[in-house]
């Protein structure tokens, strides 16, 4: 049976599904997955990701990870960390512009956590010359400091959805009708989690929750607290949810959620403070990915590229740089929260949220 059958067998005898358990099936089934059976990114795939846009977006990162590293006493050895690392791109990119801060690459240890068997293969390529090691779950990462990067991972995990029903939810379920799948409505109820969204919701409001997003920050932002390290989110979305942002990309466009279980990357915008609210470390001022790479120096670093650059290669990358800052593209939608210890600074590019003791 393939996966649309199995999805169909599945609710014709157990009863509609929530969207995190379709987004789960659909993103990691072992034999037909979106991630775990292909690499999506790139011209030729489904979307592309800042890393991929142009080299300056790891360069910045890595550079930043790097003075907060020398910030911190520069501890040895330190986990160099990064869930969802896609093609492995950001870290080639962190691991070749920290290539002279010295003593940072024999300190680190390189560490991926990816669920899906392709893009392992694809990263272990990438990273050949620099030993990483793969873990499934945050959990399973060895006891170090934690210097951290995600971009666009956390939007991947599965989140479920309500709709605000008097003091009471219903959640949004996938369920059958007519042997397809359509969405519908659980029945009304009380959730203890989104007790404090009956205070800024209106009656028919959708608001969506990520339990494993929560659950990953709390993690690393306990190894943050207690180890020392830093941790720097990129991802699309805001500061707190509202709406449906549940949401299919096929070959670079929107497509129907539920049409092809399994075909399109399926996401949802990330919930930030439900991210920041998790951490007991300190955490950032949510910013604009545009600002953050402004203060980190992406125009004096483009300008240099530049230099070397004629023709259309320089015209494609005058255009990646202005599609990672502009507010038009990438630079107000995608925005960055920092986590560091209390008793440290923020890493560059970051302020503090005035949440400090
Ligand atoms: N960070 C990369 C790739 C982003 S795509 C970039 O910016 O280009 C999302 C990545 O997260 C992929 O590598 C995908 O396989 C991985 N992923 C999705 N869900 C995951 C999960 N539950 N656990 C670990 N990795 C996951």
């Amino acid at each position: 049976m393939n996966l649309t059958e199995r999805l169909h067998r599945r609710i014709a005898t157990q009863g509609p599904i929530t969207l995190a358990d379709y987004m789960t099936a659909c993103l990691l089934d072992p034999a037909e997955g979106y991630y775990t059976t292909r690499d999506p990114l790139g011209a030729a795939g489904d979307f592309i990701t800042a890393p991929e846009v142009s080299q300056m977006f790891g360069e910045l990162l890595g550079l930043a990870l790097a003075q907060s590293w020398l910030d911190q006493g520069a501890p040895a050895p330190f986990l160099l960390a990064e869930p969802g690392p896609g093609r492995g791109t950001l870290m080639a990119d962190i691991l070749r512009a920290t290539r002279a801060v010295p003593g940072f690459h024999d300190a680190a240890r390189l560490c991926l956590i990816e669920a899906s068997p392709a893009l392992q293969a694809v990263q272990a390529a990438t990273l050949r010359d620099h030993a990483p090691s793969w873990v499934d779950r945050m959990d399973d990462m060895p006891d170090l400091p934690l210097f951290l990067v995600a971009n666009e991972f956390f939007d991947a995990l599965p989140v479920r959805q309500f709709r605000r029903d008097g003091p009471a939810w219903r959640e949004v379920m996938i369920a059958l009708r007519d042997d397809a799948l359509t969405f519908g409505l659980g029945p009304s109820a009380p959730v203890a989690a989104l007790a404090h969204r009956l205070e800024d919701t209106a009656e028919g409001d959708v608001v969506e929750i990520c339990a494993p997003a929560a659950a990953i920050a709390a993690e690393i932002g306990q190894r943050i607290e207690t180890r020392g390290g830093v941790a720097l989110i990129f991802d699309y979305g805001d500061w707190r949810s509202l709406g449906d942002t549940f949401q299919a990309m096929r070959g670079h466009g929107h497509a129907d959620p539920l049409a092809d279980p399994g075909k399109a990357d399926l996401t949802a915008h990330v919930d930030f403070e439900a991210l920041a609210t998790s951490t007991p470390s300190a955490h950032s001022l949510l910013t604009p990915q545009g600002v953050v790479l402004e203060r980190l120096g992406i125009t004096a670093r483009a300008q240099r590229l530049a230099e070397g650059l004629t023709g259309s290669a320089r015209d494609a990358h005058i255009a990646a740089h202005r599609r990672l800052t502009h507010p038009a593209e990438m630079g107000s939608l995608f925005k960055a929260l920092a986590f560091y210890p209390r008793r440290a600074a923020p890493p560059p590019g970051f302020e503090a949220a005035g949440n400090r003791p």
